[in-house]
């Protein structure tokens, strides 16, 4: 996608300013602390609506002030398949509220406007996707697959919701006719969401295996998906509906003392391993930092070109200082794969300039001091 003007206000410790982003991207060079990854956070904000460092809405705005927003353009680019729009978003400390417009005019749901800059970031913080525990990954997932298949989001927020007063049922200790009345909601919802998280590694373990292969320069890594409720393969939405009601059922008694639903898709994992004669090693039981590193990045690529995929379009990437711990040969190759890949415009940040050599040292280089962008 191609971002073309970003308007900044009252965003952490950025400048309020208008930039205008060069086609190609840009390579944003700064000391610690000037507002390096708040400036990505800024910009992925308007493709999730969220910081993708995992922080609250009213964090984001300045100290001091009550409301930020951040505005996008986006110009139509036939060489990436973009379109032009503009997608703004806001929220206000004091009331608690996020304003979302697209082209203008505020979509009826809030995730109408998920995705429009269809860009991917990849941060030093990955690596929780792997190190982290089956919280992460779902998350991974649910965003992944929010943005991505249609109908998933809605699917997994009924789960979401459902699960809420069945687990608050429970909790109150009340008559098994009242929890089992929640169950045919729980199923149908949980199921969609299994059925789609099933799917995309399905699809993906393969190219998985192959960037991590490509990236590590021999080795391939494996991804599963580790379903709370065991499903066996290509198994039929139906299918999975009915493993869902027997593991309810069978976990009738268990979650009557535990007051809370104990199987289900809110316990899924996804199991990433470095492929090994015998079996699988566990990358989060036994794999280096490096090789952490690059299994989050895999997945990061993976997750480019679902976007590619999904959406015909070339990616926007977001490259958060990723390079700074991978051994020279690793960055390189993943360089490498960045520059073979179909992606759009890329906008990095590096501390240093020896650090910047993507696109062959063609990206324009802005500078960052105490939120002050200058070009
Ligand atoms: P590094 O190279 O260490 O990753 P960075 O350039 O990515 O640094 P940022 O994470 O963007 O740095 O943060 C820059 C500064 O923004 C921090 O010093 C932080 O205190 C400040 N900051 C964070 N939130 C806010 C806010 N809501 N208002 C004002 N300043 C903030
Ligand atoms: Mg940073």
């Amino acid at each position: 996608m191609r971002l073309s003007g970003l308007a900044l206000r009252h965003f952490r410790n950025l400048q309020n300013q208008d930039l205008e982003l060069p086609p190609e991207g840009v390579a944003l060079i700064g000391d610690n602390a000037q507002g390096k990854s708040n400036f990505l956070e800024a910009i992925y904000y308007l493709e999730s609506l969220r910081s993708f460092r995992g922080a609250r809405d009213e964090q984001m705005v300045s100290f001091g002030q009550d409301v930020f927003r951040v505005v996008g353009r986006t110009t139509a680019d036939a060489a990436s398949g973009a379109e032009a729009g503009e997608v703004a978003a806001a929220f206000q400390r004091r009331g608690k509220r996020k304003k979302v417009s697209v082209d203008g005019a505020e979509p009826e749901k809030m995730s109408e406007a998920l995705g429009r800059l269809s860009a991917v970031i990849f941060s030093p913080s990955d690596i929780e996707l792997i190190s982290g525990g089956p919280v992460e990954r779902r998350r991974f997932l649910d965003i992944l697959l929010s943005l991505n298949e249609p109908g998933y989001i809605a699917a997994l927020q009924d789960y979401k919701r459902t699960l809420l007063r069945r687990n608050a049922s429970l909790k109150a200790g009340h008559a098994a006719t009242v929890i089992a009345a929640w169950n045919p909601g729980l199923i149908r919802s949980g199921a969609e969401v299994m059925r789609g998280r099933q799917a995309w590694v399905a699809s993906r373990h393969e190219a998985f295996g192959e960037y991590y292969r490509r990236v590590s320069d021999g080795r391939r890594a494996l991804m599963s998906y580790r379903p709370n409720v065991f499903l066996s393969d290509a198994i039929s939405v139906e299918g999975i509906q009915d493993a869902f009601r027997d593991a309810l059922m069978e976990s009738c008694e268990r979650e009557r003392r535990m007051g809370a639903t104990v199987v289900g898709p809110h316990r899924d994992d996804v199991l990433l391993q470095l492929e090994d004669e015998r079996d699988g090693l566990d990358l989060r039981d036994y794999g280096s930092g490096g090789q952490r590193r690059t299994a989050a990045l895999a997945l990061r690529l993976v997750e480019a070109m679902t976007i590619r995929e999904r959406r015909s379009l070339k990616p926007m990437i977001l490259l958060d200082d990723v390079f700074a711990e991978l051994d020279g040969g690793r960055s390189e190759r993943i360089l490498e794969l960045m520059e073979t890949e179909e992606t759009g415009q890329v906008v990095l940040t590096a501390p240093k300039e020896g650090d910047v050599r993507l696109r062959k040292d063609a990206l324009p280089r802005w500078r960052i001091e105490a939120g002050k962008i200058s070009t």
